[in-house]
């Protein structure tokens, strides 16, 4: 399956299936065969799991870096080694380099190759379920002691090629993470994809099943950044859920809770919130609670931490405007939209969630 990503700077198709990299590839052949070398990054994890396949399917000659995994990958430190390692590899403008990994491979591989010689072409092969979500769409960007994500560019890659085999080896943590960005692209989108999702569990979907799910996501994703490259209006709504989760994984020191983890807890919280402004109740409120509830998703976590200290993350998002807090809600399933919201009402859902808890 190929779905089209048409943004102002640039076309490219993401490549979907099962066991289909060296047919993914020869997609792209005439653009390899232009490339002088081709390089791919890679992290410990996945290079542990899936060295042998890859080696095995990927139909060129290539050069690997494994690099640490997580967000270990996204640091100024492992910036500039992965751009030692480029000189030292004699990479020229014409060299392409892959991302073989989850979002954090792929946010740093993506900002590497925004920069190293002012922009070198490069390719997602992402490992994770989550990366249907991240490898898309051209969102790079490394961390900063003082924020996360906070040194970036906006950087569409030449394909995205996603073998749903290495997702076999993903560990339970990482489907939840990774499947929370489903649901957060079915909530924005589509009732009856929703209604569907919601009678399962997130570990319920195997292969034929999973890949739908994926494509289901890559298509709203696409769609979205068609319409708006650079976040200056509708893809924002991509944020739904991410006000308060980023706060939990910030409070959480980034790790703790995976990422897709804290922005399930953060849809409840949108949700909670919505009541007040939009046509969702309650029990539907509750009826997602229940789905992340059986998925296991740890909203424990949110009793680690005081509202103020949560305030205090959201205040530092990169999405607060003149110093007021926004979040996108639903008026009802698929229709998102932005709402300014006081700190007070933002304190008031945020109790609201913890007696949900009890
Ligand atoms: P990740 O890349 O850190 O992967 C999570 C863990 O799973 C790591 O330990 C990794 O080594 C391991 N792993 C990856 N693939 C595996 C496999 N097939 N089998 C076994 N283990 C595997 O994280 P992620 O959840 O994929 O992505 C999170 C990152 O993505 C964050 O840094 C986040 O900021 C970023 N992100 C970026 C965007 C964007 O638009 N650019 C969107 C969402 C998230
Ligand atoms: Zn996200």
């Amino acid at each position: 399956m190929k779905i089209p990503v048409e943004t102002p700077s640039h076309q490219y198709e993401v490549v979907i299936g099962n066991r289909n990299l060296t047919e993914a590839v020869a997609t792209i052949d005439d653009k390899i065969n232009k490339a002088d070398k081709l390089i791919v990054l890679t992290d410990e994890h996945v290079w542990a799991a899936h060295k042998q396949t890859f080696t095995d399917v990927f139909p060129y000659d290539f050069t690997v870096h494994v690099m640490p995994a997580g967000e270990a990958c996204k640091t100024f430190e492992n910036y500039y080694a992965v751009q030692t390692f480029l000189l030292e590899q004699k990479a020229t403008r014409k060299t392409m380099i892959f991302a073989f990994g989850g979002g954090a491979v792929g946010d740093l591989t993506g900002y590497v190759a925004a920069t190293f010689m002012r922009g070198v072409p490069f390719v997602q092969i992402p490992t994770t379920i989550l990366a249907h979500d991240s490898a898309v769409g051209g969102k790079t960007a490394i961390n900063h002691p003082l924020g996360k994500n906070m040194i970036g560019a906006f950087y569409q890659p030449e394909a995205v090629l996603y073998d749903i085999r290495f997702l076999e080896t993903l560990p339970k943590r990482e489907v939840r993470s990774g499947m929370a960005e489903t649901v957060k692209h079915a909530l924005i989108s589509n009732k009856q994809w929703l209604e569907q999702l919601l009678q399962h569990t997130v570990y319920d979907f195997k292969q034929q099943e999973l890949e739908q799910q994926l494509e289901n996501g890559i298509r709203v994703k696409a769609d979205i950044v068609k319409r708006d490259e650079e976040e200056h209006s509708v893809r924002k709504f991509l944020n739904f859920g991410h006000t308060y989760g980023h706060a939990i994984e910030a409070a959480s020191g980034f790790g703790k809770v995976a990422h897709g983890e804290a922005v399930m807890i953060g849809i409840v919280y949108a949700l909670l919130l919505g009541e007040n402004h939009s046509k969702l109740t309650h029990e539907f409120t509750k009826e997602v609670f229940a789905f992340a509830l059986r998925s296991a998703y740890p909203f424990e976590a949110v009793h680690e931490f005081s509202f103020d200290e949560l305030l205090t993350y959201m205040m530092k998002d990169k999405k607060v405007e003149y110093g007021e807090l926004q979040f996108v809600l639903l008026n009802e399933v698929g229709e998102p939209f932005v709402q300014k919201i006081s700190a007070e009402e933002a304190r008031q859902t945020d109790a609201r969630l913890r007696a949900l808890l009890q």
